[in-house]
């Protein structure tokens, strides 16, 4: 341990996309490189956020069934990785999934609590109905990239994805600074690059960042934790939004088919080298259940899965 340099290590903290964001650096420049990366969320938050009347998603929601929309390279980028989990995962990821999030009344953070009870039936199936990644347009044009939605009263919600991608790019803003050791966390999706800056109490050099994942019904405990040198782990869960109705609990999470929350697994924790996939990921496989949920991660080159189901048993799942 006395060999161990003292590396300056930053900490900042923010509010984007509707969660906490924390930016851990170390090394030449990280104060810099730190607020940087907070600022890079941010922005992404402005163009991503559907309930922000200014951002390019408002835009293609508001013409929906009407055209096209020129939006910044970043969004299309963003909708394109989306669709991509969107087909791979048969649509239980579904960016279109808006409507049913507004029926159950999950919408913006913003927007207060949800409500108390089930929307009725015919509310859910007629939010089903305007439910379909397959009608989203995206054409490229030189440089221009322009989405839109087939039919009115559908619209985009980019929150299983946002997260993850805002993640990956405020690291990238990191990297390059010149940082080489830093952790970015946008609400549970967390990104690293390097090794944890070495402490007096490490026994050696070059340890990993440890991540703990957090216990789905103990706020304060530790499912198990992960450690991480590269690539990102991602989180969603049954216990982060939601509400209570006649002893049974309705979470944020909803399965586009049935069109009613998700069942089977209460957490999800997925590693991938892109948080934007590792986000899109646990989403999906919360709503695949524990079943599909690990076929898919079997079959999702260079994934890892942490899944927790109703009865808190823990199951690790790797792709090839
Ligand atoms: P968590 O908030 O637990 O981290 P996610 O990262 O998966 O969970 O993001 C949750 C958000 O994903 C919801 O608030 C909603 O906007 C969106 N969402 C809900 N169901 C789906 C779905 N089936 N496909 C894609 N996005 C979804
Ligand atoms: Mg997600
Ligand atoms: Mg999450």
């Amino acid at each position: 341990a006395a060999a161990h340099q003292d590396v300056p290590v930053v900490r900042r903290a923010g509010f984007a996309m509707g969660t906490f964001v924390q930016v851990v650096a170390a090394g030449a420049g990280a104060q810099a490189a730190a607020d940087a990366a907070l600022e890079e969320v941010a922005r992404l938050d402005r163009l991503l956020n559907r309930f922000d009347a200014t951002s390019p998603v408002a835009a293609i929601n508001a013409q929906a069934g009407r055209g096209m929309v020129e939006v910044p390279a970043e969004v299309g980028e963003v909708v394109t990785l989306a669709l991509d989990v969107a087909r791979r995962t048969g649509g239980a990821f579904d960016p279109t999934v808006a409507p049913l999030v507004d029926a159950w009344g999950f919408g913006a953070v913003e927007r207060g609590e949800p409500p108390s009870r089930p929307p009725s039936p015919q509310a859910i199936e007629e939010a089903r109905q305007r439910v379909d990644y397959t009608a989203v347009r995206l054409e490229r044009e030189g440089d221009a990239v322009r989405v839109g939605l087939a039919r009115a009263g559908m619209a985009l919600d980019l929150g299983g994805i946002a997260k993850g991608y805002a993640a990956d790019r405020a690291l990238a803003v990191l990297r390059a600074h010149g940082v080489s050791s830093a952790l970015v966390d946008v609400g549970g999706e967390i990104a690293v690059l390097g090794r944890r800056p070495a402490t007096a109490s490490d026994r050696e050099d070059g340890e990993g960042w440890r991540v703990g994942i957090q216990h789905p019904r103990d706020p304060r405990g530790l499912v198990t934790t992960v450690e991480l040198t590269t690539g990102a782990v991602a989180t969603s869960g049954d216990y982060e939004r939601l509400f209570e109705w006649e002893g049974r609990r309705y979470h944020h999470l909803i399965d586009p088919r049935t069109g009613w929350p998700a069942t089977g697994l209460v957490s999800v924790s997925v590693l991938h080298e892109s948080a934007a996939v590792a986000d899109a990921l646990a989403t999906a496989v919360m709503v695949l259940g524990p079943r599909r949920g690990q076929a898919l991660v079997r079959e999702w080159p260079g994934a890892q899965a942490i899944l927790v189901d109703e009865s808190l048993r823990v199951t690790r799942v790797q792709g090839p």
